[in-house]
């Protein structure tokens, strides 16, 4: 068995538009061809517009000889169709599909969810795990009951993006509307101010959250759905689960399987090898300032610990809390605050040496471990970063200063121990006035 590219499973019945015809015309061609999404195409960037979009740009009353090109629809991750499949599998977890290119770049096909569904072997999936015990309720699902207005129902899509609505009476699913049933009703120039009860389609397909994952995956490849509705052992909404979902839970096990076929073992490692680089980078860091987050300080203050008693050295830890920082986000809005967070930490970085360890410990705190630094060189550094801080003209927020509470670690300390020092220490410098550091040794 040969592994499959992403030519092998992609779609390749698309409806294409150029980004020049308007936008009646691609209403017509959405259901003339019954796709519920189309490409938009501009020499190399792709873009898909889909029924939904339609309905949103009805509601915000678009004239429709506005052309596509005039829509800025963000644009299609992109996949060449000779590569492998498991590549796939990083992007459609960021969208709902890929465009399939041709070694020349034009389009050969799409890959959605449903389409990596096709190709997973149910027989490699877990037998043990079940729907209940990973999936949470409320998550991107609407429910309504019976007597909702359909445009209600239809607003409530675009607006909160989400491609199906479950209806819901006395806690039992009764109903369901996907895109699919958008696309109809738009075809059939349905009466939107009648109540959902009318279009829904009913009776919905459920299974019991008691189901495995291999069922689940089963019972979705032969209805050919998108997602299941799942119900409890009463019979109540549970909660639905996406295409996208199951994939991410597969992911694992397919790798695992895969790496029986030797031929292609040194191609899957490398892409697992740089999938955990990733996972650790982001479990690690921070990501809005790139700095570690409190989870890595914490392992890294552990160990550091552990070289400071063996080694008998000394090490400073110095806290730091912006100055009226809600001030800023109240007036100026949160994104400038997030920039002064932002240039906040690079000012910290630019300051401290090579060996010292920063955080983000918190919403506008940070927190500096310093090995080798005894109390007078953290003082200094405090200082030095208060300054540079101090000295900064931030875009539109101007100017910002921040506390620091500066402490040295000890034999015995733990790092509850030091921080509750630091705190009382910048405690100290916040009722000094601020902008200023304060020590405890
Ligand atoms: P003080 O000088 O006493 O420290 O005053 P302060 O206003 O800085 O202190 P306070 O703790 O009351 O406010 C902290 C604010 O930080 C409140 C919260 O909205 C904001 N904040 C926390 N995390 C973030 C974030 O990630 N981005 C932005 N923009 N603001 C944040
Ligand atoms: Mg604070
Ligand atoms: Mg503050």
């Amino acid at each position: 068995m040969r592994f499959p590219t992403v030519g092998d499973i992609a779609t390749l019945s698309v409806t294409a538009i150029a980004d020049t015809a308007t936008l009646q015309e691609a209403i017509d061609r959405i259901v003339d061809c019954e796709h519920r999404n189309i490409v938009v195409t501009n020499g190399n960037d792709f873009s898909v517009l889909n029924v939904l979009d339609i309905v949103k740009f009805q509601n915000q009353h678009y004239d429709l000889s506005t052309t596509l090109s005039e829509l800025h629809l963000p644009k299609v991750l992109t996949i060449k169709k000779h590569k492998n499949i498991l590549e796939t599998l990083d992007l459609i977890t960021q969208s709902n599909f890929i465009c399939v290119l041709n070694p020349d770049n034009s389009l050969y096909g799409l890959v959605s969810h449903s389409d990596i569904i096709e190709n997973i072997d149910p027989a490699t999936l877990m037998e043990n795990y079940r729907l209940k015990d990973f999936f949470k309720i409320g998550r991107e699902v609407q429910t309504v009951t019976q007597d909702e207005i359909t445009l209600n129902v239809l607003n409530k899509m675009a607006e909160s993006n989400i491609d199906n609505v479950i209806i819901i009476n006395d806690m039992k699913p009764i109903g369901i509307l996907t895109t699919k049933d958008v696309m109809k009703l738009m075809k059939s120039k349905a009466n939107v101010m009648l109540p959902i009860q009318y279009y829904m389609v009913s009776p919905v397909n459920t299974v019991e959250n008691s189901v495995t994952i291999k069922k689940a995956l089963e019972f979705i490849k032969e209805k050919h759905y998108q997602r299941v509705v799942v119900i409890n052992e009463k019979g109540f909404f549970a909660g639905v689960v996406k295409q996208s979902e199951l994939i991410a839970l597969t992911y694992s096990n397919w790798a695992a399987m895969m790496q029986e076929y030797q031929e292609e073992l040194s191609e899957i490692n490398t892409l697992l090898e740089n999938k955990n680089k990733e996972y650790e980078h982001l479990a690690s860091t921070d990501s809005l300032t790139g700095l570690y987050n409190r989870y890595k300080f914490t392992e890294l203050f552990v160990s550091s610990y552990e070289t400071m008693t063996q080694r008998e050295a000394t090490m400073s830890l110095i806290m730091l809390d912006i100055d009226f920082f809600k001030k800023v986000n109240d007036t100026y809005g949160h994104d400038v605050g997030d920039k002064v967070l932002v240039q906040i930490s690079h000012a910290m970085l630019r300051i401290l040496r090579n060996v010292d360890i920063v955080a983000r410990w918190g919403g506008e705190e940070f927190v500096m471990l310093l090995p080798t630094a005894n109390l007078d060189n953290a003082t200094l550094l405090a200082k030095k970063i208060r300054k540079e801080i101090a000295n900064l003209t931030i875009d539109i927020a101007g100017h910002v200063t921040v506390s620091l509470g500066v402490t040295t670690v000890k034999i015995g300390d733990t790092l509850e121990s030091v921080l509750k020092r630091a705190d009382d220490a910048l405690y100290l410098a916040k009722n000094n006035g601020r902008n200023c550091s304060k020590v405890i040794d």
